[in-house]
């Protein structure tokens, strides 16, 4: 194993604040938690969520074709498990969430936490104070990914 441990990214923050928030039903998951961060000044932060969606939309990402495919969620789901973070994306606060969902039989479809709109959910953030932690284009993935310059 290399030196580095294979990490081509690594910051150090502490933990600041610690926030348990419902949302308010009909808002997307993601829309308000951008607005929280810039309301207040969140520019890292960790956070979790579960709960219930009427609707939304996830995304695949497909390696190869460097695109995401959109995978609609028209009907009411469980929110099974959401996991994210926050961090900066041409200076504005960016939130990145993965989530899986469940239907009535428990069968579950996840992805990239497009738009979740809201039936109930409970989320759990961790505000993180330290490096500016900041996007940018990462040519090989063509994503936006956290780099230290
Ligand atoms: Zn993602």
């Amino acid at each position: 194993m290399n030196a580095d441990h294979d990490i081509t990214g690594r910051f150090e923050f502490h933990c600041t604040r610690e926030l348990i928030l419902r949302l308010r039903p009909d808002t997307d998951l993601v829309e308000s938690l951008t607005k929280l961060a810039r309301d207040e000044g969140i520019e890292a932060a960790t956070f979790t969520a579960i709960g219930a969606l009427k609707e939304g939309r996830l995304g695949y990402y497909d390696q190869i074709g460097q695109y995401y495919w959109k995978i609609r969620i028209d009907s009411r789901y469980e929110l099974a498990s959401c996991v994210g973070n926050i961090s900066l994306k041409d200076g504005e606060p960016f939130v990145h969430a993965h989530a899986v969902v469940s239907n009535e039989k428990g069968e579950t479809r996840a992805g990239h936490l497009l738009e979740g709109i809201v039936f109930a959910v409970e989320v759990h953030l961790r505000q993180l104070e330290g490096p500016r932690l900041e996007r940018k284009y990462d040519e090989p993935t063509a994503l936006m990914l956290w780099t230290t310059e």
